[in-house]
């Protein structure tokens, strides 16, 4: 029998997996973090670059203040050919709310969140212990770990990482491709004359036919990174001082120290499903995407933060089973743009064939003189949030023309995130998601019923609030996507189809 005691198992104390806990606590969901690890690992540094929209869900687990405190914020990309800047990318801050994006190091996200979990009375991490095995139930799970202990679960979330155990326990591999190309990274700190920004170098005089990019962190640290050819010896060139040389060539004649300096081989993978029975996979255990426009771990925290809503609607017996049937229609919708886009990147920056090196030199030149070629350049699309159009939760409203293309200005149509709006009375808008569905509206007489025709269509919590001006209804869902866009200013007469649309009550969902 499922007991109502159960706990959501959790494998993994990496990012996705805290926020997942944190998200689930916030909805009063106890949940028990099995990490293989004894302590967690202070140094090392893989993502950087931490995307606005993620930062909003850092936010309601009390996390991004301090994150966005100790980040550097960056506004501006720059792309450069040679000796040629081709373009400048901006991306525009807001009045109220949070950067477009902040650089700060993967383990001070981590330790933010270790600690923010480790204080939450409904979270338990256990470390030390590595899950093995798995028995699935028809109401409940067990993980195994090594050495022996059972802890069982309403439902588990693989969250392990590329290598992921949970993974492979329920028949699934992380399908696609590895890449040969090396890439070196080295975090630098060293004083810098450079303003705070993406600096992205093709065929730079001293890394001929190969790319290089540099960003600012925290504390005087310089992210560099650098493709490097499949054979690269780091330990041969630091023994020869050719790794001092390759450094100066971007820092200058200045005083440095290595903060973390390794080698990596990149990914472009997709689990065939992200889901069985009771069993969810998120962040790197479901994808693994080539970092160039950082879309690994801003995408896990958008898993986490699309799982952990839909288990505790169904757990508190608010929605039906099915709703977390929509988890691996709507996420892996998701990596799958994630893998078309960074794989595009991959093909610009590391050519496959004699047809695609001869394409990219083309557009290369050609961008240097023809603004027009200049969307041809590749160094990286940089993360956005998914538009859930065609998830069965939502009621759609976008057009034929819906842009579709990496970094476009999305039009708030039902699937894609709620725009931050600013409330009568002040305040933002998303700073209410999270706990339940939100209905805003540009009417303050509508506000009661609308919380009456909400309240008689679904058992979820829903709030209803006003924004000025608004000719529209938005029904956001707690990770802030909008279920529905309906006309507006009174109750639609659609509002309670669009809710129990979206918490699964429809025939046939899941
Ligand atoms: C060089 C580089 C740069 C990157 N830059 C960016 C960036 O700027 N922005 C971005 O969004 N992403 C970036 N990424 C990707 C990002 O680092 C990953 O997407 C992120 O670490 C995934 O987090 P996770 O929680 O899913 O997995 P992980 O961070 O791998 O955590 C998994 C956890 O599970 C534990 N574990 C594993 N197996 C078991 C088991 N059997 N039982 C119990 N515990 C287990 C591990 O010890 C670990 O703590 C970058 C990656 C690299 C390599």
């Amino acid at each position: 029998m499922g007991d109502p005691m159960d706990p959501v198992v959790i494998v993994g104390a990496g990012p996705v997996g805290l926020t997942a806990a944190l998200l689930l606590a916030r909805w009063g969901v106890p949940s028990v973090v099995l990490e293989s690890r004894a302590e967690r690992d202070p140094v090392g540094s893989k993502a950087i670059c931490f995307q606005r929209d993620v930062l909003e869900v850092f936010d309601r687990v009390g996390c991004a203040a301090p994150m966005v405190a100790e980040g550097v914020t960056w506004t501006t990309g720059r792309t450069y050919y040679r000796s040629h800047e081709l373009f400048v990318t901006r991306f525009p801050e807001t009045s109220a709310g949070f950067p477009p994006w902040i650089n700060i190091s993967q383990a001070s996200v981590e330790r933010f969140l270790w600690e923010r979990a480790e204080a939450e009375p409904l979270i338990e991490i256990r470390r030390s212990h590595e899950v093995t095995a798995l028995t699935e139930h028809g109401d409940h799970v067990v993980a195994h770990v090594r050495g022996g202990g059972e802890i069982r679960g309403s439902h588990l979330v693989g969250c392990d990482g590329a290598g992921s155990a949970v993974r492979g326990l329920i028949g699934l591999t992380a399908e696609g491709h590895t890449f040969e190309d090396r890439f070196l990274i080295a975090d630098i700190r060293a004083d810098l004359p450079f303003p705070s920004e993406r600096r992205f170098y093709f065929d730079p005089p001293w890394n001929p036919g190969r790319q290089v990019l540099v960003h600012h962190c925290p504390d005087s640290v310089w992210r560099i990174d650098w493709q490097v050819p499949a054979g690269y010896d780091l330990e041969g060139e630091r023994s020869t001082g050719a790794l001092d040389r390759r450094i100066r060539q971007v820092a200058g004649d200045v005083p440095y120290e290595v903060v973390w300096l390794s080698v990596y081989r990149f990914h472009e993978r997709v689990a065939p499903s992200f889901s069985r029975g009771r069993v969810f996979l998120a962040g790197d255990a479901a994808h693994l995407y080539a970092p160039f426009g950082a879309r690994g771990l801003n995408s896990g925290v958008q898993d986490a933060d699309n799982l952990a809503w839909k288990i505790a609607l169904v757990r508190h017996g608010r929605a039906p089973g099915g709703l977390l049937g929509t988890y691996d229609a709507e996420r892996r919708a998701a990596a799958l743009e994630n893998l078309r886009v960074t794989s595009a990147t991959m093909r610009f920056l590391v050519p496959g064939s004699e047809q695609e090196r001869a394409g990219r030199a083309a557009a290369l030149e050609s961008a240097v003189t023809d603004p027009a070629a200049r969307s041809r350049i590749d160094s990286g699309r940089l993360a956005e949030p998914y538009w859930y159009l065609d998830s069965p939760l939502t009621t759609p409203t976008h057009g034929p023309d819906f842009p579709r293309e990496a970094g476009a200005v999305r039009p708030a149509v039902g699937g894609v995130i709620c725009p931050d709006l600013p409330l009568a009375g002040g305040g933002r808008a998303r700073a209410r998601f999270g706990t339940g569905f939100v209905l805003l509206t540009g009417s303050p007489e509508a506000v009661p019923e609308l919380g009456e025709a909400a309240s008689a269509a679904v058992d979820a919590p829903v709030e209803a609030h006003v924004v000025p001006g608004l000719d529209a209804v938005y029904v956001v869902r707690p990770d802030g996507h909008l279920a529905a866009v309906l006309p507006g200013p009174g109750v639609p007469s659609g509002l309670a189809t669009a809710l129990r649309r979206a918490c699964a009550l429809t025939p046939g969902i899941g």
